[in-house]
Order: C-alpha cells, then structure tokens, then sequence
C-alpha cells in the first residue's frame, strides 16, 4: 500500500516512479516485536508427511511419501503469517528458513527474448496398465516390469541403489528379454497410434542394464518394426547392436 501511495504521489507530480527500483530488503523486526507475534500468532509444527509403510514399501514402485490431501495441504500453508492476517508483511521468516535459498522478494515478472534450437512441449502422459494384456503376465510374474519400474530398478535412487536385481528373489539377471509396442499401435486397446519414445528408451535402459550388470548379460529387443524417432538416434540403435551386443529380433 504504501509503495502504491508514493507512486500515485510521484506519477501525480510528473516525476520517474522510483518505487519499482525500490531494492529495500524486509525490516528486521526487534526481538520485542518478534515475541510479541509469536504470543499472537504461535508457531505450529510442520504437517507431518504420510508415508508407507516399510512392509507396504518393498512390494512396488508407488512413492513412499503419499503427499498431502487438500486439507493437509491448506493447513501446511497457513502456518505462514500471511495467511492469517492481511498479507505478506515481509517478515522475511520463509526466506531465513529457506535451505535451498528459493525465496527472492526483488524478483519480477519478466519477458525474456532467447534464441533457441527447438522447444520441448511437454504434455506428460497416463501409463498404460499392461496387465489388460493377460499373455504378458504382469502382475501374474514378479519379473515382468514395465519399462518405467524397470527406470527405477536402473536408478541410483531406486529400490535397488542402481543395482540391477530381479524382483523374485534379488539376484542378478542373466536374460533380459523387452517386448516393444505394449499399449501402442494397438487399436484392440484402443491406442492405434506409435508413442515414438519407447524404442529409443528401450535401447536405453538396455544399454544401461548392460552396463549396471555384474555378470554377463544377454539382452533381446522384440520389436515390429524399430522407430527411433529423432536425429542421430537410429545411430544410438546401430550402437546398442554393434558396441553393446543387444539382439533386437
Ligand atoms: S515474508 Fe514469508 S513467512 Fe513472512 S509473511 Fe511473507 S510469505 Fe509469510
Ligand atoms: S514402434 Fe517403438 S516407439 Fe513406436 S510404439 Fe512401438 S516401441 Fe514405441
């Protein structure tokens, strides 16, 4: 309010309007001040996580923090002051509490010009549930992953530490066989349309697999037809074949 008043007052005058290049950092407030908004407003702890249980946590791939509902979610935000009197008042608290330093009150709106080479438009996607495919024997057979589940058995940060294991019983794999096309290029499941992603990380994670193995391992690819969409990654598959010796059938 009070920087709307002094540009009204300078816009009214004629003169530049300073409050935009006004840098000043929130008022520290004296400890007197400080005590006084903590017996008017007392601190409440952080809304506790939900969290699986570590039973639950070894059986799949679901997110151990199950995140907040709603409810949770609004009662989270209202320990910040500004959500129980007018507004932000600057008392700087969320930026000293801050650890990765995310909080910049100066920050503006801004239009910026860049030159790029190409635009990722990213829409995201639902997964498809392979076990509408009974032949397949997901969910029927530990071993049968999908290709995201196996991302994170590949993952330093998975189940696994990076360490590539079967589900059944925690040892290393000695074949590995990926079935291309599940829930694309399907119109009995009604998909008739080629995702174009999955050739390419298929060849990746095979790649990797390879590479995460302690013993030797024997990769197979079956595919209708290979569709590594994207410059320069039909050389990738050329390279899964020749260099890491990845049979694609
Ligand atoms: S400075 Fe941060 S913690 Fe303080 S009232 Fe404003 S938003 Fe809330
Ligand atoms: S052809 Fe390759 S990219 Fe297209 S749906 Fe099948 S596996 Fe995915």
């Amino acid at each position: 309010g009070k920087k709307a008043a002094l540009s009204i007052d300078e816009y009214l005058r004629g003169e530049p309007l300073s409050s935009k290049e006004d840098k000043r950092q929130p008022e520290e407030l004296s400890a007197g001040e400080v005590s006084a908004l903590k017996l008017r407003f007392p601190s409440e702890n952080k809304m506790p996580m939900k969290e699986l249980e570590p039973k639950e946590r070894i059986k799949d791939f679901r997110e151990i923090e199950q995140g907040y509902s709603v409810s949770e979610a609004k009662e989270e935000a209202g320990r910040c002051l500004a959500l129980q009197i007018e507004g932000c008042f600057e008392c700087g608290e969320c930026k000293t509490r801050c650890t990765a330093k995310a909080i910049n009150y100066e920050m503006q709106d801004e239009y910026v010009d860049l030159n790029v080479g190409s635009v990722v438009f990213s829409t995201g996607y639902d997964l498809f549930d392979p076990s509408v495919q009974y032949e397949l024997g997901y969910r029927k057979y530990p071993n049968v992953v999908t290709s995201i589940e196996f991302e994170r058995i590949l993952s330093a940060t998975g189940p696994f530490q990076g360490t590539l294991l079967r589900l059944s019983d925690l040892t290393p794999p000695q074949k590995i066989a990926f079935i291309q096309c599940v829930g694309s290029r399907d119109p009995s499941h009604d998909r008739p349309y080629c995702s174009s992603v999955c050739c390419t990380y298929a060849i990746k994670e095979a790649i990797i697999a390879k590479e995460h193995s302690s013993i030797p391992l024997d990769i197979t690819v079956f595919f209708m037809d290979i569709r590594t969409y994207g410059k320069d990654f039909d050389r990738y598959y050329e390279r899964g074949k020749e260099e890491s010796g990845i049979r694609f059938i």
